[in-house]
Order: structure tokens, then sequence, then C-alpha cells
């Protein structure tokens, strides 16, 4: 590590994560300094503070975060210029948002903030034990303005694992990898583990018996609102006797929340980032609470955020993990607020939809579609294909999904070219179930 900074950092993160106290103290300490850094550097917040009558000066405690604003995406949307906390002749990359919820949104970083992305990654991948020794096939696109992909790849590096970068895609092409190499850990999106699972069937590979032994599952939850493995983990690990490892992120927060071995909630890293959960009207929630997740990540000098909304709804927990830290730890996101449905009067989200259509083994494929009706409610559809030889009548579903949901979208049984097309039309960066095509506003 080149920056003596993030080294300082990284010899306190034992007792970060071991002693409440320090690590009450040590995020104080950060927060006055993000706000102390934006209010020199940042148009956006030296005139939000401004208006909104902050002095940070009286920031003393961690109960007086609690009355600065927090800022939204449709704010860092509408300017992102104005976020800018570096002469602009300082960036050296720009990466972007995937767009999926809106337009995307062009994050920039000068070098110091690079030097974070591999600190951070690096940071998370511990919390998930990967090692020097292991041999880690990455499955995700390392272009596309995608900063993870690269944050993977400089954090690996920088453990000492070998990399090897097959990217998204070529089944055949990863599974050589996997075999030739001696792979023991991917990192993928879960939905893609099955086409491999399916793959390896269909030519006879082993799947008991390879050198697998863990994977780093980005881009879909694998685990149910109770912390424990949903039905597309348990998908996966019938087949494929791996341990599975969340992990979660977003471009705007600059920072991971990863599940350690002993799989009891994503660990908030609390020399990176302070993470709260707010109710709608900004009030801090407590352990158990279904929120909006709002963070604050520590040390970022291009585009630093404050009390960011960051949109998805998590409650978080903080009593000891079994791995022995401390701190809290957040659940896998429930739903996203762009993402929010009124049906009859029932709000729902489509990750509930989701979690259903996955419980269903007989189904192979599925989209749900999103659209305003002219009343301004919202229309939803499902379109699903069954796999070969296996059926699931339509008035199956519908029970299942009404006695779930309490409401019923409209169902649509179709082949499975009909649904791959349907994706395949509207497919972001992103592996994307959920196709919302209601007018977004900013
Ligand atoms: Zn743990």
């Amino acid at each position: 590590m080149k920056n003596n900074n993030w080294k300082k950092i990284n010899a306190l993160v034992p007792k970060l994560y071991n002693d409440p106290e320090f690590q009450q103290k040590f995020q104080l300490q950060q927060l006055k300094n993000c706000l102390k850094y934006t209010n020199l550097h940042s148009a956006f917040y030296q005139n939000y503070f401004k208006t909104n009558d902050i002095n940070i000066l009286d920031f003393k405690s961690l109960q007086d975060f609690n009355k600065i604003p927090i800022t939204t995406k449709n704010q860092l949307q509408k300017n992102p210029e104005s976020f800018l906390a570096v002469p602009k002749n300082d960036i050296i990359e720009i990466s972007s948002t995937s767009g999926s919820t809106g337009q995307p949104l062009f994050f920039k970083y000068n070098a110091q903030d690079l030097e974070r992305v591999m600190y951070n990654e690096t940071s998370s991948l511990a919390l998930a034990n990967v090692t020097q020794n292991d041999i880690v096939v990455i499955m995700t696109t390392l272009d596309k303005r995608f900063i993870a992909g690269l944050a993977y790849y400089l954090a690996l590096k920088n453990i000492g694992s070998k990399v090897i970068r097959c990217g998204v895609g070529a089944i055949e092409m990863q599974w050589e990898t996997i075999l030739n190499l001696k792979a023991t850990a991917i990192i993928a999106v879960p939905s893609f583990i099955l086409k491999l699972i399916e793959f390896a069937q269909k030519k006879g590979i082993n799947l008991k018996n390879t050198s697998l032994q863990k994977a780093i599952c980005i881009g879909e939850s694998i685990l149910d609102e109770h912390i424990k493995p949903n039905a597309l983990h348990n998908m996966i690990t019938k087949d494929l006797p791996i341990q599975l490892i969340s992990t979660y992120a977003s471009t705007e927060m600059s920072t991971a929340f990863t599940e350690c071995e002993s799989h009891q909630g994503l660990h908030v890293q609390p020399h990176l980032i302070y993470a709260e959960v707010l109710d709608e009207q900004d009030n801090p929630l407590p352990p158990g609470k279904v929120g909006e997740l709002t963070v604050t990540p520590f040390g970022v000098e291009t585009m630093p955020l404050i009390r960011f909304k960051t949109g998805d709804i998590v409650y978080y927990t903080d009593t000891v993990c079994a791995c022995g830290r401390i701190g809290r730890r957040i659940s896998p996101v429930l739903g996203r607020t762009q993402n929010r449905l009124k049906l009859k009067g029932t709000t729902i989200y489509p990750e509930a939809i989701i979690k259903i259509l996955y419980q269903c083994s007989q189904i192979d494929n599925f989209a749900i579609v999103a659209e305003l009706n002219l009343d301004q409610t919202d229309h939803v559809s499902i379109y699903y294909s069954t796999k070969q030889h296996t059926e699931l009548p339509i008035d199956t579903l519908k029970n299942l999904l009404q006695s779930s949901l309490r409401v019923l979208p409209k169902i649509y049984y179709e082949t499975s070219t009909f649904v791959d097309n349907l994706l395949q039309k509207f497919a972001t960066r992103k592996v994307n179930k959920f196709i919302d095509l209601r007018p977004k506003s900013i």
C-alpha cells in the first residue's frame, strides 16, 4: 500500500472490531474530519450547511450528527459538479453507476480515492477470508465504467492472490480456467453461477469434487430477510457445495458491506464508513427496524458525501458476531425505494416477488415489468417460462403470490425465448429481473 494513511488505519482495524469505546471515538473523529473537509472543499456542502444553518463546530457527539441534513440521490444527480471537492486536474478515473434506477451518474476519483477503492476491497475480501493462497477468477466486467470489477482486481493484487480475469459470459472458458488452474474462489453474480452449474451438468463435470471453495456473490442477494440462505443460495449449493459469501456496495457509497465466514449479516467496516438506518422522516432507527441505509464514507476526496440516503431498504443488528467482531451488521437489501410499487394501495417491492418466483422450482426464467396506468397508479406484470417437461399452472402461481403479497400482479405464461428477449431488451450492466418502465422523476 502506497498510501501511508490507509496503512495507519489498517493497523487500528483489530481494535476497532473489538473495543466499542474505541470504535465510537474513532468514528466520531472521522465524521468530524468529513464535515471539516466538505465544508472547506465541496461547493454543495458549503452552501448546504449555510442554508440549513449548520455550524460544523457544533458537532461534538454522534447524537449531534442527527442534526446534519441528509443528502439525496436527486441532489447528486441534479448537479454532480457541485459535489467535486478537488481540482479537475487531479481526477484520474471516472466510473458510473449502472443507471438501472435512472440516468447513470458519473463518479470521479483522484489518486488517493483509487487507493481507497483498493484498500476498501482488500478489507472487504479479508472479511471473506480471501488470502494470498487463493486463485481467484473474476467473472464480472472490468470495463463498462464499472468500479467494482477494478476494485476486485486491485485488491486481489494487493492481497497477493492469483487473479484471472475472465469477465462475464464465456461459460466454457470459465470452466476451462477453473479446472486447468485449480481456482479456489470466484467473484460472480449468483444467477450466473446457476448457468455455470447447468453447463457443468451437461458436460459431465463432477461438481462435488472441484477445486472451488468459495464464491464472492455480488449483484443479487443470496440471503433472505432473516439473514438465512434464500432459494437462490440453496439452488446453487445443492449442486455446487461451496461457501457463498454475500457482498454489497454501490458506486456512491465507495465502501463494501461483506459477510464474514460466520454468515450473521454484512459487516459495516467501521474504519471506512458510518452507516445509519433512517425512517421516512430521516430519524435514526434502532437495531431490527427496517428503513433506508444512509451512509457517510470516510476519506473520500473527490466526491465526498455526508448522510447519503442510498435508497436501499435494510435493517441492522449490533450484537457481537460469532466471528468476534463488534459493530453494526446490515441485512441484505430488502427493497429499493425507487422500485417501490403501489398495487391497490399496498406497498410491495419487486424483491418480494423475485423471492417467491425463485422458490418455484418449475420456473425457468421470469421478468417483472412495472408501468404507469393512466390514473398514475402502478401496473405490474409477471412474465414467466417453465423448465422443459415441467409445468406450473397460472392458478397455482396466482395463489402463491396472492397469499404472500396480498395483491396480485398480472401474470403471463410465455416461452423461454420470449422471457430471455424481454430481459435482454432492457438489460443494463446489472442483472435485472425487474424492468421499470415508469417515468423517472428527478
Ligand atoms: Zn462476523
